[in-house]
Protein backbone atom coordinates (compact mmCIF):
# COMPACT_ATOMS: atom_id res chain seq x y z
CA UNK A 1 0.00 0.00 0.00
CA UNK A 2 1.06 3.72 -0.69
CA UNK A 3 1.17 5.57 2.34
CA UNK A 4 -1.66 7.95 2.06
CA UNK A 5 -3.52 4.35 1.67
CA UNK A 6 -2.39 3.21 5.06
CA UNK A 7 -3.03 6.60 6.71
CA UNK A 8 -6.94 6.62 4.82
CA UNK A 9 -6.72 2.59 6.38
CA UNK A 10 -5.95 3.83 10.06
CA UNK A 11 -8.26 6.81 9.95
CA UNK A 12 -11.08 4.56 8.62
CA UNK A 13 -10.16 1.84 11.33
CA UNK A 14 -10.30 4.33 14.33
CA UNK A 15 -13.94 5.73 12.80
CA UNK A 16 -15.28 1.83 13.01
CA UNK A 17 -13.76 1.43 16.80
CA UNK A 18 -15.50 4.78 17.50
CA UNK A 19 -18.61 3.76 16.02
CA UNK A 20 -18.29 0.56 17.88
CA UNK A 21 -17.58 1.94 20.75
CA UNK A 22 -20.76 3.74 21.25
CA UNK A 23 -22.85 1.41 20.16
CA UNK A 24 -21.76 -1.02 23.22
CA UNK A 25 -21.46 1.40 25.64
CA UNK A 26 -23.76 2.66 28.37
CA UNK A 27 -25.91 5.79 26.78
CA UNK A 28 -25.81 8.89 28.76
CA UNK A 29 -27.73 12.10 29.08
CA UNK A 30 -26.53 15.32 30.62
CA UNK A 31 -28.53 18.29 32.31
CA UNK A 32 -30.86 16.58 34.36
CA UNK A 33 -32.80 19.07 37.06
CA UNK A 34 -36.88 19.11 37.43
CA UNK A 35 -36.28 22.69 35.71
CA UNK A 36 -35.05 21.49 32.46
CA UNK A 37 -38.09 19.76 30.73
CA UNK A 38 -36.01 16.96 28.38
CA UNK A 39 -36.83 16.05 24.58
CA UNK A 40 -38.03 12.97 23.47
CA UNK A 41 -38.07 9.68 25.56
CA UNK A 42 -34.11 9.98 25.53
CA UNK A 43 -34.47 10.49 29.53
CA UNK A 44 -35.77 6.46 29.40
CA UNK A 45 -33.23 5.65 26.21
CA UNK A 46 -30.38 6.70 29.07
CA UNK A 47 -28.25 4.19 30.93
CA UNK A 48 -26.50 6.94 32.95
CA UNK A 49 -28.27 10.61 34.02
CA UNK A 50 -26.21 13.64 35.31
CA UNK A 51 -27.67 15.71 37.73
CA UNK A 52 -26.98 18.99 38.29
CA UNK A 53 -28.08 19.68 42.13
CA UNK A 54 -28.53 23.61 42.34
CA UNK A 55 -29.46 24.98 39.18
CA UNK A 56 -30.87 28.39 39.75
CA UNK A 57 -29.96 28.29 43.26
CA UNK A 58 -32.95 25.75 43.52
CA UNK A 59 -31.96 22.34 45.20
CA UNK A 60 -33.06 19.17 43.81
CA UNK A 61 -34.34 17.80 47.07
CA UNK A 62 -36.91 20.82 47.42
CA UNK A 63 -39.04 18.67 44.57
CA UNK A 64 -38.62 15.02 46.68
CA UNK A 65 -41.91 13.76 44.02
CA UNK A 66 -39.25 14.46 41.05
CA UNK A 67 -36.39 12.62 43.15
CA UNK A 68 -38.75 9.32 43.35
CA UNK A 69 -39.71 9.51 39.85
CA UNK A 70 -35.98 9.59 38.95
CA UNK A 71 -34.70 7.20 41.51
CA UNK A 72 -37.32 4.78 40.58
CA UNK A 73 -36.09 4.58 36.59
CA UNK A 74 -33.26 2.73 38.15
CA UNK A 75 -30.91 4.17 36.60
CA UNK A 76 -26.92 4.94 37.60
CA UNK A 77 -27.03 8.86 38.57
CA UNK A 78 -24.14 11.23 38.62
CA UNK A 79 -23.59 14.80 40.07
CA UNK A 80 -23.31 16.97 37.16
CA UNK A 81 -21.72 20.41 38.19
CA UNK A 82 -23.06 21.97 41.03
CA UNK A 83 -25.02 25.21 39.89
CA UNK A 84 -24.04 24.66 36.15
CA UNK A 85 -22.80 27.80 35.31
CA UNK A 86 -20.54 28.90 32.10
CA UNK A 87 -17.49 26.75 32.44
CA UNK A 88 -17.95 26.43 36.50
CA UNK A 89 -15.18 23.89 37.05
CA UNK A 90 -12.72 25.96 34.82
CA UNK A 91 -12.72 28.14 37.61
CA UNK A 92 -12.30 28.11 41.29
CA UNK A 93 -14.88 26.25 43.05
CA UNK A 94 -14.61 25.34 47.10
CA UNK A 95 -15.10 22.81 49.38
CA UNK A 96 -17.82 24.20 51.09
CA UNK A 97 -19.94 25.22 47.60
CA UNK A 98 -19.05 21.17 46.57
CA UNK A 99 -19.88 20.10 49.76
CA UNK A 100 -23.57 21.83 49.62
CA UNK A 101 -23.76 19.80 45.97
CA UNK A 102 -23.35 16.33 47.40
CA UNK A 103 -25.78 17.16 50.29
CA UNK A 104 -28.16 18.20 48.15
CA UNK A 105 -28.01 15.42 46.13
CA UNK A 106 -27.87 12.85 48.80
CA UNK A 107 -31.16 14.60 50.34
CA UNK A 108 -32.61 13.77 46.98
CA UNK A 109 -31.84 10.70 46.53
CA UNK A 110 -30.36 8.98 49.39
CA UNK A 111 -26.75 8.16 48.96
CA UNK A 112 -24.10 10.57 48.24
CA UNK A 113 -22.48 10.64 44.39
CA UNK A 114 -19.95 8.63 43.33
CA UNK A 115 -19.47 9.95 39.72
CA UNK A 116 -19.23 13.53 38.61
CA UNK A 117 -18.91 15.00 34.64
CA UNK A 118 -17.73 19.24 34.72
CA UNK A 119 -20.67 21.30 33.14
CA UNK A 120 -19.28 22.13 29.20
CA UNK A 121 -16.21 19.20 30.07
CA UNK A 122 -14.01 22.38 31.42
CA UNK A 123 -11.68 21.44 34.37
CA UNK A 124 -9.24 23.36 36.07
CA UNK A 125 -6.35 21.17 37.72
CA UNK A 126 -6.85 22.45 41.21
CA UNK A 127 -10.44 21.29 40.81
CA UNK A 128 -9.88 17.89 39.24
CA UNK A 129 -8.09 17.62 42.97
CA UNK A 130 -10.67 18.34 44.49
CA UNK A 131 -13.18 16.46 42.82
CA UNK A 132 -10.63 13.49 43.51
CA UNK A 133 -9.98 14.40 46.98
CA UNK A 134 -13.96 13.94 47.73
CA UNK A 135 -13.78 10.34 46.61
CA UNK A 136 -15.58 11.21 42.94
CA UNK A 137 -15.06 9.55 39.68
CA UNK A 138 -14.31 12.11 36.98
CA UNK A 139 -16.16 11.55 33.56
CA UNK A 140 -14.40 13.98 30.97
CA UNK A 141 -14.01 14.45 27.27
CA UNK A 142 -12.77 10.58 26.59
CA UNK A 143 -15.91 9.41 28.25
CA UNK A 144 -17.87 12.25 26.28
CA UNK A 145 -16.69 10.87 22.81
CA UNK A 146 -16.79 6.99 23.63
CA UNK A 147 -20.71 7.28 25.04
CA UNK A 148 -23.82 8.34 23.19
CA UNK A 149 -24.63 11.26 24.96
CA UNK A 150 -28.34 12.88 25.13
CA UNK A 151 -28.58 16.70 26.03
CA UNK A 152 -32.23 16.80 27.96
CA UNK A 153 -32.60 20.02 26.47
CA UNK A 154 -30.90 18.66 23.06
CA UNK A 155 -28.28 21.35 23.67
CA UNK A 156 -25.53 19.32 23.14
CA UNK A 157 -22.55 19.92 19.83
CA UNK A 158 -24.42 16.93 18.28
CA UNK A 159 -28.10 17.11 18.58
CA UNK A 160 -30.15 14.25 20.08
CA UNK A 161 -31.42 12.16 17.01
CA UNK A 162 -27.35 11.81 15.37
CA UNK A 163 -26.83 9.70 18.33
CA UNK A 164 -29.43 7.81 18.08
CA UNK A 165 -27.99 7.19 14.23
CA UNK A 166 -24.19 6.94 15.19
ZN1 LIG B 1 -24.22 20.12 30.99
Amino acid sequence: MKRGEVILTIILGLLILLVLARLTTPREIDDINPNWTCEGNYLQKADIIWVTPLKNNVPISNNQTWCEEILAMNKTIGMHGIYHSYHEFKYFVNETELQKGKEIFNDCFGYEPTLFKPPYLRLSLENKKLLEQNNLTIKWIWNQNIHKVYHCENTGVFPNWFHDLF
